[in-house]
């Protein structure tokens, strides 16, 4: 397969050469080679747009595509996460508020953040400085974080997330289930929503321990006055079901896959027309 083909050559070609990582990184920003591509939320129940998660993507000048899953572990070792993640938090506001200024779409954009990122004592400070430079409303940037995050890194990392949670700043935990989490870390954490990983979701119709766990996943969500959002959505069964557990939302192939940013204007129109 062609991806997995470019994955495994992916590491060698954006190697530091004489450089660091965070070099490369900065190199890649300013020659364009750094991309957000948009993938849609929805309303389980009506298909109303709910929102987008950007994801980060690497483009060589060959038109080689590296996958997150390949620069993200990579960037993490060093600075070049904060660097990256920076850079990623300020195109996600610019181009969530140019949709809102447009007349396209008025709806949050959920950004991921690693663990290193939430270490950085002035991240706040960062993040609401985009914010006031791009226009965007606060509430309409929301910060995807993984348990793993939150149970490494606790008192300063959650003295950061309470700052942007004060900012009106929204805040998800995602892939929820998948980690190594203390449920009452659910308590001490200002998230609004859970996410369930796509293994879950995937497994769903065909297992019945995937389904329960799916199905309890959105019942604690509900209980604790969160929403539950289902990701990696492919089938209309996987739909079916998460309907009838009333889950809140779904993002995944069925809706669409990750859009360039120039795409997301007539997906919105034909989402509407439907
Ligand atoms: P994630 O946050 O769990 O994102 C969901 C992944 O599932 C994305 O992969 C998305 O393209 C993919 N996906 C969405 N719908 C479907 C579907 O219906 N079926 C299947 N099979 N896959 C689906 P992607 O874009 O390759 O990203 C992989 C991971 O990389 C993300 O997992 C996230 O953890 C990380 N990542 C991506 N962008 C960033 C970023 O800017 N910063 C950080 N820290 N991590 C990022
Ligand atoms: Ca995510
Ligand atoms: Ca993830
Ligand atoms: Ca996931």
């Amino acid at each position: 397969m062609a991806v997995n083909q470019n994955a495994t050559a992916a590491p060698g070609a954006i190697a530091p050469g004489a450089g660091t990582f965070s070099d490369r990184v900065r190199d890649a920003i300013r020659h364009g080679e750094l991309r957000l591509a948009f993938q849609p939320q929805a309303d389980t129940h009506s298909g109303r747009l709910t929102g987008f998660e950007a994801l980060s993507r690497w483009r060589l000048d060959d038109g080689t595509v590296i996958p997150p899953d390949v620069f993200i572990p990579m960037a993490e070792t060093s600075d070049a996460i904060n660097i990256l993640g920076e850079w990623t938090v300020r195109r996600a506001c610019e181009t969530a508020a140019g949709w809102m200024q447009d007349g396209v779409a008025d709806v949050p954009v959920a950004v991921n953040l690693s663990a290193r990122q939430l270490e950085d004592p002035g991240f706040a400070r960062t993040v609401l400085g985009i914010l006031a430079e791009t226009g965007l409303p606060a509430a309409n940037l929301k910060l995807e974080l993984t348990e793993t995050a939150l149970f490494e890194h606790s008192e300063s990392s959650r003295e950061v997330l309470t700052q942007l949670r004060g900012a009106g700043v929204r805040l998800v935990l995602d892939d929820f289930g998948t980690g190594y989490s203390s449920l009452s870390l659910l308590r001490r954490v200002p998230v609004e929503a859970l996410k369930i990983d796509k293994h879950f979701t995937q497994a769903m119709v065909q297992d019945r321990d995937a389904a329960a766990i799916v199905r309890a996943i959105i019942d604690l969500a509900h209980a604790l006055g969160m929403q539950a959002i289902a990701e990696g959505v492919e089938t209309n069964d996987e739909l079916l079901y998460l309907r009838a557990y009333r889950c809140d939302r779904i993002q995944g192939y069925l809706l669409a896959k990750p859009l360039d940013t120039a795409q997301v204007p007539d997906f919105i129109r034909r989402l509407a027309a439907t």
